[in-house]
């Protein structure tokens, strides 16, 4: 199912993973499926490492099993940034042969250490190449608390707004934790005329590590409420696991009582988390 058409019915509970990394890892991700299926998501996207490699051509056999073996609609993550037209063009051709009906168009981070393949630029640039050659949904991403290489938020919303006209059904935003930035992003986003479902990404901190990779990584803010629970339960994990379940969970009740559009659920590949946070949020999202 093409993922623009589950808007139309109801408030969304989608699900992303990753691929395993390592090799030996490759069966773990298919119980993971098992018990992250039993939730009946309305859909799961699977993540890809901008990098390419064996990593890429697993999201594709993940992406495609999930639709073949379990029945759910899926997303295949596509970070373009390193990759030529020609290069774009086998993996969209290798994800429509796989059954896949959605993609997640990125432009993914400039790496450190190579030169960028040159084809394609920004994430609206590939937006346009399979808008124009491929029967696909496409999906992008978006920051609420602005992308940290935008100048300002004028800028980001030009930009958002553009690779929207490019052929963008929904949208899925990078994760926050004070829901006003959300609101904030939304009301903007209402005023620059960009008219399609926005899906908030939630991702329950369950660890100290993720958190402060996560600060550096996307610039997330952390709000003095949640610095309150990492200073309280941060060296007890099992504590900051439950008060991280807490706090995505509140979070998610309060987006659905303000009309969110969808729930799209970082779930580290952690099927107890993600079965905690659905089985209090499910009536909330399937009305
Ligand atoms: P863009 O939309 O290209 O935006 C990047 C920056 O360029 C922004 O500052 C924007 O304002 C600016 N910009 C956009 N268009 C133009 C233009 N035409 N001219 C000038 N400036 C422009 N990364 C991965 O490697 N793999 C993944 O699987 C992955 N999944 C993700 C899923 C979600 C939901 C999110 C939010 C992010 C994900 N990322 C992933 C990270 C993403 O690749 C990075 O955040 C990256 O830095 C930006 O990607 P983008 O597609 O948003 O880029």
């Amino acid at each position: 199912m093409k993922t623009a058409d589950i808007f139309k019915k109801k408030t969304v509970f989608s699900l992303e993973i990753f691929p395993p990394k390592r090799d030996a890892d490759e069966s773990v991700i298919y119980s993971t499926l098992d018990e992250l299926t039993d939730i009946h998501p309305d859909f799961i996207s699977v993540t890809y490492g901008a990098a390419g490699g064996k990593n890429g051509s697993n999201t594709i056999k993940i992406a495609s099993d999930i639709v073949a073996k379990y029945g759910t609609t899926s997303a295949a993550h596509l970070p373009c940034i390193n990759l030529t037209k020609t290069q774009a063009a086998e993996i969209l051709d290798s994800i429509k042969a796989s059954g896949i009906e959605n993609v997640l168009a990125l432009r993914g981070d400039i790496p450190d250490d190579t030169t960028p393949a040159g084809d394609f630029s920004h994430a609206d640039e590939l937006v346009s190449f399979i808008h124009d050659n491929y029967d696909l949904n496409i999906i992008a991403a978006c920051y609420p608390e602005v992308h940290p290489e935008s100048r300002n938020v004028v800028e980001d919303i030009k930009h958002l707004k553009n690779k929207v006209s490019c052929g963008v059904s929904h949208l899925i935003t990078q994760l926050f934790l004070d829901n006003r930035y959300f609101y904030d992003f939304r009301e903007r986003t209402q005023l620059a005329g960009i008219n399609i479902p926005i899906e908030a990404g939630i991702m329950p901190v369950t660890n100290k590590r993720q958190i402060e990779r996560m600060v550096k990584l996307c610039g997330v803010k952390l709000p003095t409420k949640f610095v309150r629970i990492l200073e309280h339960y941060g060296d007890n994990p099992v504590a900051l696991r439950d008060a991280g379940i807490a706090y995505a969970v509140d979070q998610i009740n309060d987006l659905v009582a303000e009309g969110v559009d969808g729930i799209h659920l970082y779930t580290m590949n952690d099927p107890y988390v993600a079965h905690k946070i659905y089985g209090a949020v499910h009536n909330l999202v399937n009305r």
